[in-house]
């Protein structure tokens, strides 16, 4: 692992885009990414688990983590909370590792405003039309949620004017490959590799 701080990729997408997805993938083929485990009150999916997904917790212990300041962000998506733990990401970050947060464009907002260096991409759908269809096919949603989600697209989607990168969701593997890219280039960037850099050219002393 590496003795340098590690650094922050903040994702952010409408839902149904398959940000989920791309996120796992590229965790699992680039070294030393991890991805950050949020803190929800949502209730816990099928196939979920708690401490892997997200930190499962009730709305009073959410409330009290946020008074205390134990979230670097935090935002209400769809009438539930959200929020990034300072400790985990701070021990993590500390001991080298880079972390991937998949948060929504409020909490990209907030990671900027509080002045933590980050990379922030935006994952976004074909057509909204296409983000329409796979909404539906997921056909997980009554109608009025879904139709509130594709507003919701609409409104994040003006929003990505604050954000470093952009990737278009048109095929897995091809998405993938153009955020491992992102991860190589961010780690490849003069002043990350300053340490590395100075024991080369001491060499040639
Ligand atoms: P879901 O409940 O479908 O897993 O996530 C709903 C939305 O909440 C997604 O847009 C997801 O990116 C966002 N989200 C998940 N964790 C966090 C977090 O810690 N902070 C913020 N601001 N958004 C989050």
């Amino acid at each position: 692992m590496s003795s340098d701080r590690g650094r922050l990729f903040v994702v952010s997408a409408p839902s149904g885009t398959g940000k989920t997805t791309l996120a796992r993938e590229l965790v699992r083929l680039v070294p030393n990414l991890g991805l950050s485990t949020s803190y929800t009150t949502r209730p816990i999916r099928a196939g979920e688990r708690d401490g892997v997904d997200y930190h499962y917790v009730t709305a009073e212990r959410f409330q009290a983590m946020r008074d205390e300041g134990a979230f670097i962000e935090w935002a209400e998506v769809f009438g539930r909370f959200y929020g990034t733990s300072v400790a985990d990401t701070e021990r993590r970050l500390a001991a080298g590792e880079d972390l991937v947060l998949v948060i929504d464009v409020q909490g990209a907002a907030a990671v900027r405003a509080c002045g933590m260096p980050s990379v922030g991409i935006f994952v976004l759908p074909p057509s909204f039309p296409v983000l329409e269809a796979r909404l539906r096919s997921r056909s997980r949603d009554p109608e009025e949620q879904i139709r509130c989600r594709l507003e919701t697209a609409r409104r994040e989607i003006a929003r990505l004017d604050g954000y470093d990168y952009v990737v278009v969701n048109d095929e897995v593997d091809r998405a993938v490959d153009c955020l491992r890219a992102i991860v190589i280039a961010e780690r490849a960037r003069r002043e990350a590799m300053a340490g590395q850099v100075a024991a080369i050219v001491r060499s040639f002393e």
